[in-house]
């Protein structure tokens, strides 16, 4: 009985740690004041301005018609427009999204793109679908956003298991019901349809940027680092080439169905060749372990790169990474970025790390919207000196305040969004 009042109410525990929405409004609360700003703009910035939820009537191949849910959450567009990604998973929620949108807003913030944060999900499993099923899912719901959606609204783009083939389906059905081209709708198009060079890479180079910037400031050298990244998604099987190409060791990766450890470094280029397209790699191998096992592994550095609540109360006394950079949105709760703190690991959050992919997908909006097309090192460049310097900054604000990357980077990017919304006269 005892037994049993103890499991639930540590299932309690863990759940209410899990809630995403309400950890990242605690956070939010807690830059905010630290930043001098008033309840008013807590209660302004802690949900997003509108929320919408459609159901999406899709032929299938059987031709029976399943109806999907899908939503749109947009944060905050005092600073401009909303962007964010659109996320096909089969545990999409409503709060998830909501907390997505809002740390897209945060992201926009630091690395100080005209924005606001914005977010989509359907919940559905685009493994289990046809290519045809999924083109019709992709357009079924541009059809139902399409009121609150657009080029100077809100721009959506990839995210979890959607990809440059999705956003090409997603911008033909918008361009269609417009009658107009509308490249400027959605960002990480192919190159052919107005897709920008170092789009499909760009979230694992700014990855590649905080790590080694991080890497700097704990005297760590990246040459024969070990590393493990958790996720082979667009993500993690960039990061594992850009790491491997800057001489580190890549001693881990994993997949939704096992992980791989090798303490004297993983075969990348072999293990790139033969992922397939969701990034799955290890229902090859006969020795692998689990994602929770991989992330306790030795390795200097630890990049999560799947998904939420990853590293939780539970197992973030057991990580021996000297560095943690958050590729993925979300991998670390709250309780757990203090217990790292504590135990002076440096965390890169999210916020911060992995907003590469949205800076590049800034610069191919605003491509678009001019109608003329940079080069790769032009790209390139600019998207290095963005995540140089929004590093720099949260790392100045960490030390000079005394708080953990997270809270720092909170600080950072809330407060642009606070002070458009003050001068808009909304708070
Ligand atoms: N889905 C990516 C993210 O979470 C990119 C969003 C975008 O490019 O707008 O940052």
């Amino acid at each position: 009985m005892d037994e049993n009042t103890n499991t639930e109410k540590q299932a309690a525990l863990d759940k209410q740690e899990r809630n995403v929405l309400e950890s990242t409004q605690k956070v939010i609360h807690k830059a905010l004041g630290k930043l001098g700003y008033s309840e008013q703009v807590y209660e302004l910035l802690k949900e997003p301005l509108r929320m919408m939820t459609v159901r999406i009537p899709v032929k299938m191949d059987d031709g029976s018609t399943k109806i999907f849910t899908g939503f749109r959450a947009q944060h905050n567009d005092a600073v401009g427009p909303t962007k964010g990604g659109v996320r096909f998973h089969p545990h999409v929620t409503e709060t998830e999204v909501k907390a997505l949108s809002i740390w897209m807003s945060l992201k926009a913030g630091i690395v100080n793109l005209p924005y606001g944060g914005g977010k989509g999900g359907i919940v559905c499993d685009p493994r289990n679908m046809s290519f045809p099923e999924v083109e019709r899912l992709s357009r079924g719901y541009v059809r139902a956003i399409s009121q609150i959606v657009g080029p100077t609204k809100d721009i959506p783009a990839p995210d979890v298991q959607t990809n440059s083939q999705i956003m090409a389906w997603m911008m033909d059905e918008y361009s269609r019901m417009k009658e107009f081209d509308s490249p400027g709708f959605i960002t990480g198009k192919p190159l052919v349809l107005g897709g920008s060079h170092g789009r499909e890479s760009a979230t694992a180079k700014g990855v590649t940027i905080s790590i080694k910037e991080a890497a700097k400031r704990k005297g760590i050298s990246l040459a024969g680092a070990k590393i493990v990244i958790q996720g082979f998604g667009n993500a993690g099987s960039f990061l594992a080439k850009f790491m491997h190409d800057a001489g580190a060791n890549v001693v881990g990766i994993s997949d939704v169905q096992g992980a791989l450890y090798d303490p004297d470094g993983l075969d990348i280029d072999y293990l790139l060749d033969r992922r397939d397209s969701f990034g799955t790699v290890s229902n090859l191998f006969k020795n692998t372990i689990t994602n929770e096992e991989l992330l306790e592994q030795e390795c200097d550095i630890l990049v999560p790169a799947a998904i939420e609540n990853q590293i939780t109360e539970r197992n973030a006394h057991k990580i021996k990474a000297n560095i943690v950079v958050e590729a993925a949105n979300g991998p670390t709760t709250m309780k757990a970025t203090e217990i790292l703190y504590d135990r002076g690991i440096l965390l890169v959050p999210d916020v911060l790390a992995s907003s590469g992919g949205v800076t590049v997908s800034y610069f191919e909006w605003v491509q678009n919207n001019q109608g003329f097309y940079w080069e790769e090192e032009e790209v390139e460049e600019k998207l290095e000196k963005v995540m140089v310097q929004a590093f720099d900054n949260v790392y100045r604000v960490a030390q000079m305040r005394n708080v953990d990357m997270r809270l720092a980077a909170y600080m950072v990017g809330v407060r642009k969004m606070a002070e458009a919304s003050q001068f808009r006269g909304w708070i």
